[in-house]
């Protein structure tokens, strides 16, 4: 039985632990597709064009706009980043879900999209800000600089935690990634997202009539 995809938008400061969540949830279940957004930011250590981001250049990035073909985007930190629109609708046709990795301006434009009804969002907090200065430094991929913009942005990001379906405070890996399977598994099973019900309650039915 065929559901209907949804989209899984994760969002948090930078350092909060989206990412690993991410990798975690798709390691758990493989045929959640990741949406790899294309960004203008140069690729960090160990990060593959392709995989973790398109990387383009700032020309190639607003083609992709004017061509209609980004579903988001917004500028972070100063460099561009956009969620394609094509992957994401070829995953929404197959009853595939797509999981984002976008702050909260991309979170608002999907929510705001043709798209709204399917998104369910999810905004991960990190236990203290001590604690996120911490695990920022801990991943040793950015010069001081760029952790203090991020730090500075961490703020701003936060104060739109009011607008997710859900909030995790993400203190321990294991519980929070629990907790993220709960939600993904509930929203599942969702009504409206198993559009073949009607069919199969139909087929229970006429088994009543048949007996
Ligand atoms: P984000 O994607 O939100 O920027 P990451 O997933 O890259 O964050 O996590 C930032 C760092 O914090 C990584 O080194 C990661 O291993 C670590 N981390 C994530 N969650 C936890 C946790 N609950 N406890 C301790 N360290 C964590
Ligand atoms: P990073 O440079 O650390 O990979 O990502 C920086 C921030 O940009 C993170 O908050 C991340 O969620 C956000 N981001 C990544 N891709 C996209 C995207 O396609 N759209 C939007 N709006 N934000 C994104």
């Amino acid at each position: 039985m065929q559901r209907r995809g949804l989209l899984l938008i994760l969002s948090s400061p930078s350092g909060a632990g989206k990412s690993t969540l991410a990798r975690r949830l798709m390691d758990w279940d493989p045929t959640i597709r990741f949406s790899v957004s294309a960004t203008t930011r140069a690729p960090r250590p160990g990060e593959v064009d392709g995989q973790h981001y398109y990387f383009r250049d700032r020309a190639a990035f607003e083609s992709m706009i004017a061509a209609g073909q980004m579903l988001e985007h917004a500028e972070v930190f100063g460099n561009f980043y956009g969620s394609p629109r094509g992957p994401v609708e070829d995953a929404m046709r197959d009853g595939r879900d797509t999981l984002f990795d976008i702050d909260w301006q991309g979170g608002q434009q999907i929510r705001n999209s043709a798209l709204g009804r399917d998104v369910v969002s999810v905004f991960v907090l990190p236990p203290s800000i001590a604690e996120l200065d911490r695990r920022l430094r801990g991943r040793a991929q950015d010069t001081e600089e760029v952790i203090a913009g991020r730090m500075a942005k961490s703020r701003d990001e936060i104060s739109h935690w009011a607008e997710y379906d859900y909030v995790l405070v993400n203190d321990d890996i294991d519980k929070s990634f629990h907790q993220l399977q709960t939600i993904l598994e509930a929203e599942r099973m969702k009504r409206d997202r198993q559009p073949m019900l009607a069919d199969f309650v139909r087929g229970l039915n006429r088994e009543f009539e048949n007996r």
